[in-house]
């Protein structure tokens, strides 16, 4: 049986946003436990009904916001983990529980921060100090209607200090907080980096070895279970080592990079080109066979033909040969690139500069008659 889940499994960034809310949620919880104990002890000055209607107000407000990160609407703001607006939200909650707390109100302003922290989740320095001054305008608020409701017990001493305190914490809570985030970011952002130099080949920029090796395996996977068949070219350019010998080391890391990109630029969305070393590539051409895969060998050996190098002598050129096979399921993936490797062999020494195909060894059926694959 499929078991009910409560974050979505499609998405890492929206299951972020969910565990999030989640924690608010329970930061809710908190807060009513809080208040229930405040009325409890009679230290809060209000009805049960009233609380039992603030409480049943804010699972709604909870409900509402579980099916907008659910359905996705959460996707058209700018700001997709709503941060802000539930702190917004957060801060007026707290205003109601401050106007209610009576002589627990300056233990009560703990809950500013709790509100507060989420914003380390993301919120500019900029945004944490608006966000200050809201707070700070609204326990204005509050203070007002407690002196106004009973000014004889309004005790203005204790509650100037109230919001003195406030006026502090608030704005450097603010400093630091957005201090915090902008070295998130900044982590965030360097983990961009090192996650695109670990797949990637410096020179080329198309995917490098180790990711050749991970984009295999997920193929394998696919095609072991059925799902789609694959195709590998390997290909490797011709007469090289003359490139640098005559031109340069420098020339030849342009002819490199040139012919790397321009091919990466020519196949389809689906498919992968990796440095497997050297001045050799491999193409991993997803959900192709035999035939497929030979026509994309052949049209990248044409455009590699006919490739102008930017810097190089004019009518300089340089061509590749190109080895295809078909992954047979459930054969280690070795053997599939020993194959292409066996072709593009052929293809060099019947001339260079075209394609040679290496096909499935014969299996034996389970009829006993031999076939191959293709
Ligand atoms: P063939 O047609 O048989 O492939 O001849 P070739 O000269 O290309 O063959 P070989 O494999 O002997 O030469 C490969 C050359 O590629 C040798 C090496 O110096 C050069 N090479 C490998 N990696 C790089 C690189 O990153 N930059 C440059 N400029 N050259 C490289
Ligand atoms: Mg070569
Ligand atoms: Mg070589």
């Amino acid at each position: 049986m499929k078991s009910l889940k409560l974050t979505p499994e499609y998405e890492h960034n929206q299951q972020l946003r969910i565990k999030r809310f989640f924690m608010a949620a329970g930061s809710y919880l908190m807060w009513m436990t809080m208040a229930i104990s405040l009325r409890y002890m009679g230290i809060a000055q209000v009805s049960w009904g009233t609380m039992g209607a603030c409480f049943l107000a804010i699972f709604f407000y909870n409900m509402l916001l579980y099916f907008t990160f659910r359905s996705g609407l959460n996707m058209h703001f700018k700001d997709p983990s709503l941060t802000l607006f539930q702190m917004v939200v957060g801060t007026l909650w707290a205003m109601v529980i401050l106007y209610h707390a009576g002589q627990a109100r300056g233990a009560m302003l703990l809950l500013y921060l709790v509100v507060f922290v989420y914003g380390l989740f993301g919120l500019k320095m900029r945004q944490f100090l608006v966000l200050s001054g809201f707070a700070i305008v609204n326990f204005s608020g509050v203070l007002l209607l407690v002196y106004l409701k009973n000014p004889h017990v309004f005790n203005v001493r204790f509650e100037l200090m109230n919001l003195v305190v406030l006026a502090v914490v608030l704005p450097w809570f603010s400093l630091v907080g957005g201090y915090i985030t902008s070295l998130r970011q900044k982590v965030a952002r360097a983990m961009e980096t090192i996650e695109r130099l670990a797949i990637h080949d410096d020179l080329t920029q198309v995917f490098n070895r180790r990711q050749m090796f991970q984009i295999l395996e997920r193929e394998k996977a696919l095609g072991d279970r059925g799902v789609h068949p694959f195709s590998i070219c390997i290909f490797d350019l011709d007469y090289f080592k003359r490139v640098n010998d005559t031109l340069g080391h420098e020339a030849g890391d342009i002819v490199l990079k040139t012919v790397a990109q321009a091919i990466q630029k020519n196949l389809r969305d689906i498919d992968h080109i990796a440095r497997y070393g050297g001045e050799e590539f491999i193409l991993i051409l997803t959900n192709s066979g035999v035939s497929e895969a030979m026509q994309c060998a052949e049209r990248v050996r044409r455009l590699t033909e006919s490739l102008v190098f930017d810097g190089l002598p004019e009518g300089f050129r340089v061509t590749i040969s190109v080895g295809v096979t078909k992954y047979t399921p459930s054969e280690d993936i070795r053997d599939s690139i020993n194959r292409a490797d066996t072709a593009l062999y052929r293809a060099k020494s019947q001339g260079r500069n075209r394609v040679a195909y290496e096909p499935a060894p014969l299996a034996t059926t389970a009829c006993g008659q031999e076939r191959t694959e293709g």
